[in-house]
């Protein structure tokens, strides 16, 4: 494998993990799963080991250097329109696909009675989650540090990135300080990323050897539909809007950021793969680290469109599921709970689920029918994050771009 290069590497890895898992699905040697299961922990544990240092050293020296350039209300505005505009699209083309194909005709819930016999969902409002959301946001840093908690730690990162520009140059040290952090957290990424060929092909082969099977033949479709325009979105509609915005030709953006879609699909998690995000970002796009520091921890959180395509489907399937046709008015509060539903999701396998009930529940769809969904989401996950991860990667180049129209 060495005489190939990492991105070789690692399609090689996926090829075979997938060809693998697929020939011992249902019926894994317990050593080989045991030695996957080790493999890809390993590498989500080194990823996540630097990515809490990485996102807060990234943060604070990105908005103390945007500020010393006059560029951070652009780039606040130009972030938050492009992930405001790609959240919309991505809910119209899960809404709308689900209308056309209707994933959901011919089916009923009472078919599933017995998964969903076994769900207790959580109920929570969209005021509920509302409230849950903005209380997560500021909280005791250290306390945010040590659970990993991303939105909390951003918010931190931000205003202690604006104290220390507001200081002038009082605390020099300080923000060299962060500097350099960055810089040695890329350096341990480079000495992780020799091990994404392993670690991504061991989470492949025990993903694929041990799907459960049972519930697949009637959610074919669903299925179909829902990976079929999470591609769409992934490989059309994103790189047209990177085309159209900047000008960047789609595959050489594709190739740039092959890394990153990768270590997503394999791990399902954006907050994981943000080492590699940003590393795909600053050295193989040449996006300045200040731009992709603020714009990809930002939008591991935020801005997740393959999330959004997602529910806002699997809420019209659900809704065709039980017999229930939704009105116009109806699909728009959908539209509404899904962009908020997507925005609190966090960055880690399969929140999207969690979040789901709360846009079942805001047009009184019955949330237990999510218990349906469950069996099939390890696998759906693995393209919607991948396409989470690609929007935040636009989302810096967009930015980037902006920057320099106006510098
Ligand atoms: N796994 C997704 C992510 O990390 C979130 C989701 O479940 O949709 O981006």
């Amino acid at each position: 494998m060495s005489k190939l290069g990492l991105n070789g590497q690692i399609l090689l890895a996926v090829l075979m993990a997938v060809t693998f898992g697929l020939l011992v699905q249902g019926r894994p040697p317990e050593h080989a799963l045991y030695a996957a299961g080790l493999i890809g922990t390993l590498f989500i544990d080194l990823l996540k080991m630097v990515m809490i240092p990485l996102v807060f050293c990234a943060i604070v020296t990105g908005i103390a250097n945007l500020r010393r350039h006059r560029q951070v209300t652009v780039v606040w505005k130009t972030t938050l329109l492009f992930f405001a505009t790609t959240t919309v699209i991505a809910v119209t083309i899960g809404l709308t696909a689900s209308q056309l194909f209707k994933p959901g005709a011919g089916l009923h819930l009472e078919m599933f009675s017995h998964a969903m016999q076994q769900f207790e969902s959580r109920q929570m409002s969209l005021l509920e989650f509302f409230t849950q959301f903005l209380h997560g946001v500021f909280m005791n840093p250290f306390k945010a540090l040590a659970e990993g908690n991303i939105l909390a730690i951003v918010s931190y990162a931000v205003c202690l990135g604006i104290a220390l520009v507001m200081g002038a140059e009082r605390y020099p040290q300080l923000l060299a300080l962060f500097e350099e952090g960055m810089g040695v957290c890329m350096q341990m990424i480079s000495w992780i990323m020799r091990l994404a060929p392993w670690g991504i092909a061991a989470l492949l082969f025990k993903l694929v050897a041990t799907q459960d099977l049972s519930l697949f033949a009637s959610l074919t479709k669903f299925m179909l539909v829902v990976t079929g325009t999470t591609v769409f979105h992934g490989m059309v509609v994103l790189p047209l809007l990177l085309f159209l915005w900047t000008g960047k030709h789609p595959l050489w953006f594709l190739r740039q950021a092959r890394e990153a879609l990768l270590t997503a699909f394999a791990t399902s998690s954006s907050n994981a793969t943000m080492p590699v995000t940003l590393r795909c970002t600053t050295q193989n796009m040449q996006v300045k680290p200040e731009i992709a520091g603020f714009v990809v921890p930002l939008g591991a959180t935020m801005n997740m469109d393959g999330t959004a395509l997602y529910e806002a489907a699997a809420a019209l399937f659900v809704a065709q599921l039980a017999g229930i046709d939704l009105s116009l008015g109806q699909q728009l509060v959908v539209c509404l709970t899904t962009m908020i539903a997507a925005m609190g999701a966090p960055g880690i396998p399969s929140a999207g689920m969690v979040t789901m009930v709360m846009v079942l529940q805001s047009v009184g769809l019955p949330a237990e029918a999510i218990a349906i969904l469950l069996p099939i989401d390890r696998l759906l996950d693995t393209v919607r994050t991948a396409v989470n991860v690609e929007g935040d990667m636009i989302g810096s180049l967009v930015v980037q771009h902006r920057i320099e129209q106006i510098a």
